[in-house]
Order: structure tokens, then C-alpha cells, then sequence
């Protein structure tokens, strides 16, 4: 059984991120955001010059096995942050450009696969809050903490668009939520 894993799985904006920074907070431990892994994953194949709705498997596989993910502390006092390749990419990684790219990269079975044994690996670290879309069915079935989020759509709708970078020009409530 993975005990170390808090499981907090739901569909986009459905008050994922904060609940699981808030119960990290109230039990200090970490908390790892996985969206933020695959926005990471799309983020090195764009500075690596390659496009992620042109790219082949095979360039996908050589960038990943020259890639180093973590989550570390930028300062002492800073939250836990991810790094990649030694560098910080901070707010680049929730830019619309890398939004896109990541959710084409997650329909990837290698970068998938790729991330589901980094994201076990991290749970071997000790107690941790874990969120997203697959992390109580794929990726930690077994977890023994597990909770699925859900919130109507206007309301998804309406913190989707309060999350600059988000959704694209124009977009209204209306459309974001339908
Ligand atoms: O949650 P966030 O918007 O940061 O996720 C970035 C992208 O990664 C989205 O397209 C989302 O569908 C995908 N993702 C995923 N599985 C996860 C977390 C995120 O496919 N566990």
C-alpha cells in the first residue's frame, strides 16, 4: 500500500491545487502538484527548440532520458518548487504557450509512463499530499488517503478564468464553462 501517498484526484479547476497545498500546510508535509510535472516535461522540449504537436516518440524518449525533474526549495524558506536541469522555472511553466504544449504531452504513453515511475519515486520520500487527474486510479491505486473533488461547472469555469495563462483571449465565463 502506498501510506505515504494523500491521494486528491477531480477534473480541471475543481479545487485541487488548493486544498492539497492548504492539507500540506495543516500537516506539514509536501505537496506535489503532477500537472505541474507535465507542464514541466513540455517546457524542456520547447526550450530543446522541439514542437510537442510535431515531435516523434523517439525525440520525446532521448529528451527524457537527458531530463532531471525534482522538487526543491529555491531558498530555505521558499515552498517546495519543481527543477529542471538544475534550473527554476517558476511562473513560465502556467504561461498559455507551456499550458497547451502540457496538455499535448500528457496524450504521450512515454512521457506517461516516464512520469508515473518519477511520481512513485517521490512517494518513497516520506509522507506527501499528491494532486491530480490520474493519481488515485493510475498512478497510486492504493494509496490509503483518497479524494475525488468535484465542482459545478460554472464554478470550475470561473476559477479556470481567474488563473492567468489559463484559457485564451476573449473567453467568457459562458464558454469556459461549456
Ligand atoms: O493541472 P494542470 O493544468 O497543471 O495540468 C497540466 C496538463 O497535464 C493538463 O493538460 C492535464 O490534463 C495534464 N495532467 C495529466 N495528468 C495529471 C496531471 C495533469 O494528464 N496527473
Amino acid at each position: 500500500m502506498s501510506s505515504n501517498v494523500i491521494a486528491i484526484d477531480g477534473p480541471a479547476a475543481s479545487g485541487k491545487r488548493t486544498v492539497a497545498r492548504n492539507l500540506s500546510e495543516a500537516l506539514g508535509i509536501a505537496y506535489i502538484n503532477t500537472g505541474a510535472l507535465y507542464r514541466a516535461v513540455a517546457w524542456k522540449l520547447c526550450r530543446c527548440g522541439l514542437d510537442p504537436y510535431s515531435v516523434t516518440p523517439e525525440q520525446v524518449d532521448k529528451i527524457l532520458a537527458e531530463t532531471a525533474i525534482s522538487y526543491e526549495k529555491a531558498t530555505p524558506d521558499a515552498p517546495l518548487d519543481i527543477k529542471i536541469d538544475g534550473v527554476f522555472p517558476g511562473s513560465e511553466l502556467r504561461s498559455a504557450e507551456i499550458s497547451a504544449a502540457a496538455s499535448k504531452v500528457a496524450t504521450m504513453p512515454n512521457v506517461r509512463a516516464w512520469l508515473l515511475e518519477l511520481q512513485r519515486g517521490m512517494a518513497k520520500l516520506g509522507r506527501i499530499v499528491m494532486e491530480g487527474r490520474d493519481i488515485g486510479t493510475a498512478v497510486f491505486p492504493d494509496a490509503q488517503f483518497k479524494f475525488f473533488l468535484t465542482a459545478s461547472p460554472l464554478i470550475r469555469a470561473r476559477r479556470r478564468l481567474s488563473q492567468s495563462g489559463e484559457t485564451v483571449d476573449g473567453a467568457t465565463l459562458e464558454s469556459v464553462a461549456r
